[in-house]
């Protein structure tokens, strides 16, 4: 059994409630998969590894912030606006907790085939929000867990511009989401999407415009 993402540190007994109604115990976990390095996604890898003595792969790109060597991809903050920083701010105070560092036996490749774990799986680097972000697609089932390549709060929505250092690379995931076109859609946040249509298509026509305003702008300066 692979565990996808950590949570934040408060949430490791409901982590374990959602383990035992699956009639599962820490030691079935064979593999600790992280998306991501930001903290409401590895709050408890340190400690799951050691409950579960499974070992945690990530992209290459975020193993080293993982490893307590580099710091969290962040946005450049003269780039966002006030309502935005004052959003990261509220949502760090809310958090509160130190950003987890511990081991991570395999650094990941941008697209790199994981059937030799689960049969059909494979890593999908879906970069932007995070340098280092990826999803996990199951190719004959149409699932994809996509992190936080997007968000399914009400309805589906960009990643949060505060924790989203490059919009415009992050708009391109989507559209490879979109390209894809998974059957499920599993974020971590919100529930879990199916069907994915039309929603995905809404999103590849928002990115669009998203991009073409870019555009646009850069050609007036
Ligand atoms: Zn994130
Ligand atoms: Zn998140």
């Amino acid at each position: 059994m692979v565990l996808v993402d950590a949570g934040i540190q408060r949430s490791l007994p409901q982590i374990e409630r959602s383990l035992k109604q699956a009639r599962l115990a820490w030691r079935d976990l064979t593999h600790i998969f992280i998306t991501h390095a930001h903290p409401d996604h590895v709050g408890n890898f340190p400690e799951i590894a050691r409950l579960s003595g499974a070992p945690v792969w990530a992209h290459r790109l975020e193993a080293p912030i993982l490893r307590g060597q580099k710091p969290v991809w962040r946005p450049n903050p003269k780039s966002i606006r006030w309502v935005d920083r004052w959003l990261e701010q509220s949502i760090a105070t809310l958090i509160r907790e130190p950003q987890a560092t511990g081991a991570v036996e395999r650094e990941l490749q941008e697209d790199e085939p994981l059937s030799h774990v689960v049969p059909d799986l494979r890593v999908v680097h879906l970069p932007g929000h995070s340098a280092g972000h990826i999803g996990f697609y199951h190719q004959l089932e149409g699932w994809l867990i996509g992190g936080d390549v997007m968000m399914n709060l009400a309805g589906l929505s960009f990643p949060m511009a505060a924790f989203t250092p490059d919009p415009a690379e992050a708009w391109r995931s989507i559209l490879r989401v979109t390209t894809i076109q998974p059957q499920i859609l599993a974020l971590g946040h919100g529930r879990p999407l199916h069907p994915t249509e039309p929603a995905l298509r809404r999103m590849a026509r928002r990115v669009q415009r998203e991009l073409q305003r870019m555009q646009a702008s850069q050609n007036a300066s």
